[in-house]
């Protein structure tokens, strides 16, 4: 990129100060659903998932929520989703992490950035992921104010391995892209 090409450029001389990457993830425990353990809805990326597990938490533990929030946040420099929201504040209890999502999208914008594309992964041996991939991506697209197209989220397994591979655990990645 030359530095004549209307492109706006970094005091680095980069020439790439307009574009910002961002990464987030998260891992939530998943135990059988309350009352008889400590589990939550199965929610991910805003859509409720009927399995006889969930995500234990403070908050509605939306583990692909809170990943793309901490990316978003990162890509900004900001503070991680833990500081700004306390998981010891009573006024969480539950929440909704949509509340978490919107806010990190305020905060990108009163950066003065827009978001390019958004991909992450999510980790777990059940639900099957693919199924609701689509309705996942529409409403995480539409909390940021973006296409969907522009959004894409896919899921794998952890071959039976480990917590997550044992269906204790759930995890997610995320990468995010940010231009002014
Ligand atoms: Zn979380």
């Amino acid at each position: 990129m030359s530095e004549n090409d209307g492109q706006q450029a970094g005091s680095s001389g980069c020439g790439a100060a307009h574009l910002r990457i961002g990464h987030g993830y998260d891992l939530h425990r998943l135990d059988v659903l309350a009352p008889e353990g400590e589990g939550r809805p199965f929610v991910l990326g805003g859509v409720r998932i009927e399995h006889f597990r969930g995500p234990v938490g403070h908050s509605d533990a939306d583990v692909l929520m809170h990943a793309v929030t901490d990316a978003l946040l990162g890509a900004i420099g900001g503070p991680d989703i833990g500081q700004l929201f306390k998981d010891t504040d009573p006024a969480h209890e539950g929440q909704d992490s949509a509340v978490f999502l919107k806010e990190a999208v305020k905060r990108v914008t009163e950066s003065g950035y827009s978001v390019v594309n958004l991909d992450a992964t999510v980790v777990c041996e059940l639900p099957k992921i693919r199924p609701h991939r689509d309705a996942i991506c529409a409403n995480i697209a539409r909390l940021i104010g973006i296409g969907a197209d522009r959004v894409n989220v896919k899921g794998k397994t952890h071959e039976r391995v480990d917590a997550v591979g044992e269906g204790r655990a759930i995890e997610s990645h995320c990468v995010v892209l940010l231009s002014r």
